[in-house]
């Protein structure tokens, strides 16, 4: 079955969800749309050029985060599946899959609603067993999307959560969190709120262009700014760093002063990391934008790899980790969301490295050179850092 095509519909008998003003649309058998498990309507509206809402009823709120998971959180929620930021890389893409939507367009455009989610997890979280635990949302498709501008699912599971004494995290790029900063910061007098905010790209066109339904950086730091203001640490995901485009030294200082001007309490970074869903869309991309990098990144992903390679990686920990700790931004143990994963280089045992000039090592030029050598040889046995 296939998704991609249909317009509107109301599910027989399963109307009874809070209207939302909707522009009909033909063409749609309703039998295909009833397949989506609590399928109530599927919809589109004037605002939302090009995007296609899918509502459903959700059996469940919280998603239990797989046993030995590194995450520093055990409990998700995921109020949207698919995500109009549409960021090129996105990890999350292959998920979509599942509903037998593509991971390219539909991904971007083709919306799962959990209508519900909000009194599904109230539910949840009123039984007897459940232990307060951190649940983490923005971990799988970004909750601050532009579909919560209409529904408005975050107040209802903010609520949900601090009214049960249950410790927040929320990861986004949306800039829709300054409407919640409030009620987040009420929140926080009674339980712990994590608030990170993902800002990767400094250079305004690459940033449209990679990350094309997303605020800007600007945006993004302003938002920052403004949870600053309202009493809220924020911690910043610079991730991910793209190779040759994003990881010069001159832009990566820059951005880390954005980001520390902005307020932030501490940065957790990451190379780009390819899942075998995400390599076709993000190399079409790349052969579209930047075809003259297709083969350096075919040298930094070989084959099924979704890692760059370890001597990618660790020339990128020698150069931005100095930068972190020139801008204060360096990880601290109250920042319980970011696990570092790279140990120090001299803890890694890493022999062999070439010592960096006080500029940082890197190429001073916005882009790093796709020709040079690797600053650092992977050594075997030298922990290889993991990012997602
Ligand atoms: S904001 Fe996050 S979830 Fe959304 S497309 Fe970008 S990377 Fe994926």
């Amino acid at each position: 079955m296939r998704w991609s095509g249909q317009s509107a519909a109301v599910s027989a008998g399963l109307a009874s969800a809070e209207s939302v003003s909707t522009t009909a649309l033909p063409g749609l058998e309703v039998a295909e749309v009833a397949a989506m498990p609590g399928h109530l309507r599927t919809t589109r509206a004037p605002e939302f050029a090009g995007m296609v809402f899918h509502e459903v009823l959700a059996k469940s709120a919280l998603n239990r985060v797989p046993e030995g998971s590194s995450m520093p959180f055990s409990w998700t929620i995921n109020p949207y599946r698919g995500c109009s930021h549409a960021c090129v890389y996105c990890f999350a893409r292959g998920s979509h899959r599942y509903l037998d939507f593509d991971a390219g367009t539909d991904f971007d455009s083709q919306i799962v609603v959990k209508v519900n989610v909000a009194e599904v997890l109230a539910r949840e979280l009123a039984r007897p067993s459940w232990r307060r635990e951190m649940v983490a949302l923005g971990t799988n498709t970004d909750p601050y999307q532009r579909a919560e501008g209409r529904y408005a699912l975050l107040p209802g599971i903010i609520e949900a959560l601090a009214a049960r004494h249950t410790p927040i995290s929320i990861l986004t790029k949306g800039t829709l969190l300054r409407r919640d900063l409030p009620q987040l910061a009420e929140a926080s007098k009674r339980v712990p709120v994590e608030l990170a905010m993902s800002i990767a790209v400094g250079d305004n066109a690459l940033q449209q262009s990679i990350e094309p339904g997303t605020p800007t950086t600007r945006a993004r730091l302003d938002t920052v700014a403004a949870a600053r203001k309202a009493g809220l640490e924020v911690d910043v995901f610079v991730m991910p760093v793209l190779p040759h485009l994003t990881d010069g030294y001159a832009h990566l200082d820059a951005l880390l002063s954005d980001i520390r001007e902005a307020g932030a309490r501490s940065v957790m970074y990451g190379a780009l990391h390819l899942r075998s869903a995400v390599k076709p869309w993000f190399f079409a991309w790349l052969g579209r934008e930047y075809p003259d990098l297709v083969p350096a990144y075919r040298r930094l992903y070989p084959g099924a790899s979704s890692k760059a390679t370890q001597a990618y990686r660790l020339e990128l920990a020698a150069r931005i980790r100095p930068l972190i700790r020139k801008h204060g931004l360096e990880f601290s143990g109250s920042a319980r969301r970011s696990r570092d994963p790279y140990p120090p280089i001299a803890a890694a045992g890493v022999r062999g490295a070439r010592q960096l000039p006080s500029t940082g090592g890197a190429l001073p030029e916005h882009r790093s050179d796709p020709n040079a050598l690797p600053l650092w040889d992977a050594v075997p046995g030298a922990p290889a850092p993991t990012l997602f």
